[in-house]
């Protein structure tokens, strides 16, 4: 890597500042520094990034580059210490660089990483994964949550050969072109769902609906939204996909399905079974999962499906979810959190809402202008928030009532400044 030197800039108040105050100087320095990375990033990857929220497009400033993660912090390059509430976007629920983690890969790692044959370390995750979820009764594992949901609607085509899907507004399912026969509808309007399905019914191939919208900030599903999307596809004979990339093993041991009584026919998973590392799969009705390549016609594949690295990390984050039931604690201690949020934005007079379920939350500003000023300070208080006000943030179990009162110090310093302006 080429070497990166630094060059004096900055406003002249800081420079000043930086003669005498070396705290001012480290932040400085920190600032300057990702600016220089971003650059020498944006020579070889488009946008200087792998994933486009992560330029902080959405948030203004330099993405901050990291270097090392462990529990609830993350450590950027100059080594300033963040509370991370972005948490790999709701992969990490353990927390960085766990132990039973790093245990769980540092086995499998010695043993190889890619054979390219089944291991029986895929069917014990699967075994796990059937039992938690009972409406996958068959789970094909992929390498992302997107390649799930390519897996599932094609599958859904094939099923009912029929060829439209509808999903909703400020939903995301990957990185997947799904426009082409894509009818898009409002989330939560239970009239509409209803007036289209009865319009379309012999072409609608699938309903794939987030069980908690996750990527327009969190939106939990208004009463009777999930049953009706059950009722609807059960009489016309669709296939109901519930993405469950992100829900899956967030609200409980389990899915969002068995926290709402509502059961899909296919179900996306990703994120928490790979325990931070690649990892998806898709599930569901066994007569459906069987149309799946080799025993059907539907071809669907992977060199990398299944890889014993990631399925390794799976099995010891889900063994451990499943012996310590943690989802009580960790849902009691994000409702503390976000009303101690509401609190201080009264006391400031802001005004927002905060959006909670189990351990996933965000906040909305009723001035959608705060939330890049909001993301800013806060940054320099060493919080880090996702960097984007529409996707939603975790706590993990790694985060302690310290770094909760941490985080509601440092807000409360933010919406003070917020509140004077
Ligand atoms: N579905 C949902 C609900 C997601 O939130 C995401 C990613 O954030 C995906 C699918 C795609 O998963 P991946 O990024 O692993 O491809």
């Amino acid at each position: 890597m080429a070497k990166i030197g630094f060059k004096v800039q900055g406003s002249p108040r800081c420079r000043a500042l930086r003669d005498m105050a070396p705290r001012c100087e480290a932040r400085f320095k920190a600032k300057d520094l990702h600016q220089k990375l971003f650059n020498e990033a944006k020579k070889y990857i488009p946008g200087g990034v792998n994933s486009p929220v992560r330029s902080f497009k959405a948030v203004g400033g330099y993405p901050i580059f990291i270097k090392k993660a462990k529990g609830s912090k993350i450590y950027d390059e100059s080594g300033k210490e963040f509370i991370d509430y972005c948490m790999g976007f709701g992969a990490m629920i353990l927390g960085h660089a766990h132990p039973v983690i790093r245990k769980g890969l540092k086995d499998a790692i010695e043993k190889g990483t890619c054979f390219g044959t089944p291991t029986r370390l895929e069917t014990e995750l699967a075994r796990l994964i059937t039992e938690a979820i009972p409406s996958i009764k068959k789970l094909r594992l992929t390498n992302s949550g997107s390649e799930a949901v390519m897996g599932a609607i094609r599958l859904a085509r094939a099923w009912t050969r029929r060829d439209i899907i509808i999903r909703f507004e400020g939903s995301y399912h990957g990185n997947i072109d799904f426009t082409k026969n894509t009818l898009v509808l409002p989330y939560n309007d239970i009239k509409k769902i209803v007036e289209t399905v009865k319009r379309e019914e012999k072409n609608i191939a699938a309903i794939i609906v987030e069980p908690v919208a996750g990527n327009m900030g969190v939106v939990l599903p208004r009463k009777n939204f999930l049953e009706t999307l059950r009722e609807v596809s059960d009489k016309y004979k669709i296939v109901l996909i519930f993405d469950e990339v992100i829900t899956s093993f967030r609200l409980t041991y389990g899915s969002a399905q068995s926290f709402f009584k509502v059961k899909a026919d296919l179900t996306c998973l990703g994120k928490i079974i790979g325990g931070g590392l690649p990892i998806g799969g898709f599930g569901g009705r066994k007569e459906v999962m069987g149309l799946l390549a080799p025993d059907g016609p539907v071809y669907q594949a992977g060199t990398f499906s299944g890889n014993p690295i990631s399925v390794s990390a799976g099995l010891a984050t889900l063994r451990f979810l499943r012996d310590q039931n943690p989802y009580k604690g960790l849902e009691e201690r994000t409702r503390n959190f976000c009303e101690g949020i509401r609190n201080i934005a009264e006391e400031n007079k802001i005004e927002l809402k905060v959006n909670f379920i189990g351990s996933m939350f965000s906040i909305f500003f009723a001035d959608s202008n705060l939330f890049k000023r909001f993301y800013s300070l806060l940054l320099k208080e060493g919080i880090y928030f996702s960097p984007s006000g529409l996707e939603a943030n975790f706590l993990s179990l790694s985060h302690t009532n310290r770094d909760i009162e941490d985080t509601i110090r440092a807000i409360s310093k933010v919406f003070g400044k917020l509140g004077r302006q």
